[in-house]
């Protein structure tokens, strides 16, 4: 809560805050907050054009490449979860020299491989403290993310 929420004065509210899907039918989902406002055009103009949008289902590591930027956690040993992370927001953490903290939610194509990313972070000298930190933040309560455990650490 102290990573996530500067001022928790509300904290206990999100006992009951649940997904709005699990209230009303949701025809296309954006990821980030805020959302991606090129995104935001680009599934304006496919629904007005009767098309499917154009957005990528792959992983925050793709938009690094394309963008011909160097690999903060490979180059500098910054803990990032850009391998794990949908992509979509231009890949802003890493052009700013810091690892992503997964604003973007899970990577849907394949399905994000935490336990291959735990052992790269741990290789890369993050402790067990600093990478379930990571892993706990805004994407704890994803299913993905849920009974996590980190095979081989002590
Ligand atoms: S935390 Fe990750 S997904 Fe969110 S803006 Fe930064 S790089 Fe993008």
């Amino acid at each position: 809560m102290r990573v996530v929420y500067a001022q928790p004065a509300y904290i206990q509210t999100l006992g009951q805050s649940t997904a709005i899907a699990e209230h009303v039918q949701v025809d296309f989902e954006l990821r980030g907050c805020p959302i991606n406002k090129a995104q935001l055009l680009e599934l304006l103009n496919a629904l007005l054009n009767g098309r499917r949008p154009n957005l990528s289902s792959h992983s925050l590591c793709f938009e690094c490449k394309q963008a011909g930027r160097v690999c903060v956690m490979v180059a500098q040993g910054t803990a990032c979860l850009g391998p794990i992370t949908q992509a979509g927001c231009g890949a802003i953490c890493p052009a700013y020299q810091r690892g992503c903290y997964g604003c973007f939610g899970p990577a849907d194509s394949t399905g994000p491989n935490l336990a291959a990313l735990g052992q790269a972070l741990w290789a890369h000298g993050c402790t067990e403290a600093e990478i379930q930190r990571l892993y706990h933040s805004f994407n704890a309560g994803t299913p993905a993310f849920q009974n996590l455990t980190l095979e081989g650490k002590s």
